[in-house]
């Protein structure tokens, strides 16, 4: 999996202090939607070749080159900008953090930011243990959440929030998709034998059972046909058996949740998720002016 290259990187590694992965993030905007990940000062210090590939330094002109030592965390820069790219997270979303994340009115959604913090510390040693090659942690699952909540109360935004957090830090991939119409078209469409997207699917479906990271936005929109129900319950329970991180946004109640499948969907997610209900003002109403 391409989240093994940084670890396999050959060149030399810098001491760091432990709140300082190499890398961090500058919003100033440079082009486009957001800013972009940068090389710490600590790391730009060490580095001897200028920035330029292949990150080589010349001791002498008749020897040979070594790696510069900025080299593995250029490639941690690139490796999760491209991460962030193909997340799925929405252009104007990505890069938000959990200091953007606006918890100022009162109940659970300080308490999720508090729990939030808790989880990227988790994500940070998956980090840290993956980059001196141990794994010590990598297999340690994180718990998800299941939030549910009015529309508006920031649920999705949260999401965002923790998959930015996550791949940021942890420098594994992540995934989030919104259980529309157009999800279960797309998919139905790739499983039809005349499609030209035939057998995608399965390859789909296996990404997102095994992705370290997964948000599951608008659960409860699907038409809960029996296909689809199916669909769901298997994506759930491959993520449940592979011990990986999910976050499931919904409008309705996990009660609701029960009917679903005979309570198979619903059994899963009392196992893998903190069940958070969100009672907030209007997200979106608040902060109108930023969207
Ligand atoms: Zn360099």
């Amino acid at each position: 999996m391409n989240d093994s290259s940084p670890g396999t990187d050959p060149s030399p590694r810098i001491e760091l202090p432990g709140n300082d992965p190499g890398y961090f993030y500058d919003p100033r905007v440079t082009a486009g939607l957001h800013g972009e990940i940068r090389l710490s000062p600590r790391v730009e210090k060490h580095c001897g070749c200028g920035g330029r590939p292949p990150y080589q330094i010349f001791r002498r002109p008749d020897a040979e080159p070594i790696w510069c030592p900025c080299r593995r965390y250029r490639s941690k820069v690139q490796e999760i900008s491209r991460l962030i790219g193909n997340s799925g997270i929405p252009g104007p979303f990505r890069y938000k953090f959990l200091d953007d994340f606006d918890e100022n009115y009162e109940g659970k959604a300080a308490n999720l930011k508090r729990q939030l913090r808790t989880q990227i510390k988790s994500a940070r040693r998956l980090n840290t243990s993956h980059q001196r090659g141990t794994g010590a942690n990598a297999n340690q699952p994180l718990k998800g959440y299941f939030l549910s909540g009015k529309p508006g109360v920031g649920k999705t935004y949260f999401s965002y929030v923790a998959l930015n957090e996550l791949i940021f830090h942890s420098g594994r991939p992540g995934k989030f998709i919104s259980l529309s119409k157009t999800f279960f078209q797309t998919l139905r469409f790739a499983f039809d034998e005349n499609s030209p997207m035939h057998g995608k699917s399965e390859a789909f479906l296996r990404t997102l059972g095994n992705v370290p990271f997964l948000v599951i936005d608008d659960f409860g929109v699907q038409r809960n046909t029996e296909w689809e129900l199916e669909m769901l319950y298997n994506l759930v329970d491959t993520r449940y058996a592979n011990r990986r991180f999910t976050i499931v946004t919904t409008n309705q109640d996990i009660e609701n949740v029960k009917d679903l499948a005979d309570g198979r969907i619903y059994s899963r997610f009392i196992e893998m998720c903190y069940i958070v209900r969100i009672h907030a003002p209007d997200y979106r109403e608040q902060h109108k002016h930023e969207l």
